[in-house]
């Protein structure tokens, strides 16, 4: 079976950076299930997983735009320590929700000088090219219940 809309596809993939360092893999866990079509995985993946079927393999370099995004200064900015809770453990590489204009967001705390905290809400992979190995480990049709919730369940799994 052919990789397309509405199906649920499971996947093993290793994702390296520009220097090949491994950022994330599924190869010593489970395959990495996902209905095709819904948004996902990022779009570069999808439009290369498009038509291929069980057993293939590839590589691809994904840009940024097709990836995470490029990589933007104005997600960056400071606040003051102040406005964290009393008695958090601020530290660099730290992630933190905040309130956005659009609702929940989540911050990387980058830099830490005296009061002065920087925030960025860039996705971490955003302006990375992605390196992907992938392995089509299995393609099924979605069930109507995985169509309704939008996401793969695992057999057996009951409803969630
Ligand atoms: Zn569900």
């Amino acid at each position: 079976m052919k990789i397309e809309n509405n199906r649920v596809v499971q996947i093993h993939y290793t994702l390296r950076d520009d220097q090949g360092e491994i950022l994330d893999s599924s190869v010593d866990h489970e395959p990495l299930p996902y209905i095709h079509g819904v948004g996902a995985l990022i779009p570069g993946l999808e439009k290369e997983l498009l038509g291929k079927e069980t057993g293939d393999k590839f590589s691809v370099v994904i840009s940024p735009s097709e990836g995470y995004g490029e990589y933007e200064e104005d997600q960056v900015f400071q606040v003051s320590a102040k406005d964290f809770d009393e008695g958090d453990e601020l530290e660099l590489g730290m992630q933190v929700q905040l309130e956005a204009e659009n609702g929940p967001a989540v911050a990387t705390i980058t830099e830490i000088e005296g009061d002065e905290v920087t925030l960025d809400m860039n996705h971490p992979l955003a302006g990375v090219a992605l390196h992907f190995e992938v392995e089509v480990i299995e393609v099924r049709g979605a069930t109507k219940q995985e169509l309704e919730h939008g996401h793969a369940h695992a057999p057996g799994a009951h409803e969630h």
